[in-house]
């Protein structure tokens, strides 16, 4: 596989290492593999395990928890090389929730709580691989969320006191509401959700008033929790749900940092996050460019190699120079990212992402065309990658939500909400 023409980038010691083995690991899942979760809509369980019985679904989890201990500059080369090695970006977003919802629990769950989890999580025995922000009425206006988490002390409850058991002291928070496009749910063993514990009409910010909670899913489940499959087409090999909370329980030690301030801890680890997602997309390109890169120069039409016509190869040669802007932009901002202030860092990781998601679809675009008719062939995975590439543009926050953050945070123009 021609890997040579990728724009190479100054990696550290720890970068080089965290590439070589995450390529070791990625070698043995060729593209039929990938081709077959994606056509049969299956979650890639063997990959994702043998990532985690290599550590690395613990890389951001401190070592004094028994993870890696890495960080963001780590965490671009392993998303970036899970992507590109053929898994596209449904390969890496089946582990992105694993490694990213540990980020929460590590800044602001209790001691105890870290203590019980994170061990487990870094060994890869337990899996916190869903989130769930979105609701079907709070996609990109995420803080209209109206799913309540409402608490109920024991000395409040009924006289039955097994009712309310569902922590050591008896106290809990009752959830009601719905969440949608939640991934990974059936290859979770928790769910980090958030929920309003105060109603947006009674909080003077309407980032307020929201609380961040872990879900047991085997217990939310049997106290009522149901989950439906949301049939889709791109990253079909990580399936989305919506869920359905109906009075189901969460004990209160079960509550992520303060309440009434979920949304702040997640804003918090969200520069970091988008990064990553670029880099995401920047292995999805990079692979997508190299099919493409590969077709051109084999197949012949009209006597020689297609890519010798232009119409061809510019296309090509475009995407590599928007993949390579967004590779620089990408690893630059990853590096600098703790001297930054929360700003200046959410211009850097909003332009990164927004670099990387069109520097994918023009790539995966190209690869498409180059391929002529068989860019719609399963067996050239070029179609795969193109819908991944264009749903790359809408997740986890769309475009125009990037532009927004640059045009309003940064260019100084009024918002439009
Ligand atoms: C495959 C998939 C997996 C997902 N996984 C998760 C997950 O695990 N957890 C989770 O919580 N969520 C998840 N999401 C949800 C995702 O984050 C949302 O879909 C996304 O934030 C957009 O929200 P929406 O779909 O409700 O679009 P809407 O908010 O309804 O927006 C519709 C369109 O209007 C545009 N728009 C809206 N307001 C403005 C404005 N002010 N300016 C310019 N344009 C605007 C948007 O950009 C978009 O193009 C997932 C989504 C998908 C498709």
């Amino acid at each position: 596989m021609a890997r040579d023409w990728r724009a190479s980038v100054p990696l550290t010691e720890r970068q080089e290492l965290v590439r070589r083995s995450i390529r070791e690991v990625c070698a043995d899942f060729d593209d039929e593999y990938w081709r077959t979760c994606d056509r049969e809509g299956e979650y890639p369980h063997e990959f994702v395990d043998e990532l985690a019985a290599n550590d690395w679904l613990g890389i951001l989890v401190p070592e004094a928890y028994g993870g890696v201990g890495m960080g963001t500059p780590e965490a671009v080369v392993m998303m970036e090389e899970i992507a590109g090695s053929g898994g596209g970006f449904a390969a890496a977003q089946a582990v992105h929730g694993g490694v990213y919802n540990t980020v929460p629990i590590v800044n602001y769950a209790d001691e105890s709580l870290k203590q019980r989890l994170l061990p487990d999580v870094a060994s890869g025995e337990a899996r916190i691989q869903a989130f769930g922000l979105t609701e079907p009425d709070a996609g990109s206006d995420s803080t209209a969320m109206t799913t309540r988490a409402e608490r109920d002390s024991a000395e409040e409850t009924s006289a039955d006191p097994t009712e309310a058991t569902a922590s050591a002291d008896g106290d809990r928070y009752v959830v009601d509401g719905e969440k949608v496009w939640t991934s990974r749910v059936e290859a979770s063993d928790y769910l980090v959700l958030l929920a309003r514990t105060t109603p947006r009409d009674e909080v003077e910010k309407r980032t307020e008033g929201i609380s961040m909670f872990l879900v047991d899913l085997d217990d939310a489940m049997a106290d009522g929790l149901e989950i439906e499959p949301i049939p889709k087409t791109a990253s079909a090999a990580v399936p989305a749900y919506q869920l359905y909370f109906d009075g189901v329980s969460v004990p209160a030690e079960n509550l992520i940092g303060e309440e009434g301030r979920g949304f702040y801890q997640v804003l918090d680890g969200l520069n970091e996050e988008r990064l990553v997602i670029a880099a995401e997309c920047l292995g999805l390109g990079e692979v997508a460019l190299e099919r493409g890169i590969e077709y051109a120069r084999e197949r012949e039409v009209f006597g020689g190699p297609i890519g010798a016509n232009q119409a061809i190869q510019h296309p090509l040669a475009e995407a590599y120079a928007d993949l390579h802007a967004a590779k620089s932009v990408i690893y630059r901002a990853a590096d600098r990212l703790d001297d930054l202030d929360r700003e200046a860092a959410g211009a850097r990781a909003n332009v990164a992402k927004y670099l990387a998601a069109e520097a994918a679809f023009a790539a995966a675009d190209a690869a498409v065309q180059t391929h002529g008719g068989y860019g719609v062939a399963r067996e050239y995975d070029v179609e795969r990658y193109f819908r991944e590439a264009r749903l790359t543009r809408l997740v986890p926050i769309t475009q125009q939500l990037a532009l927004n953050y640059l045009g309003e945070r940064v260019l100084g123009l009024p918002r439009s909400y």
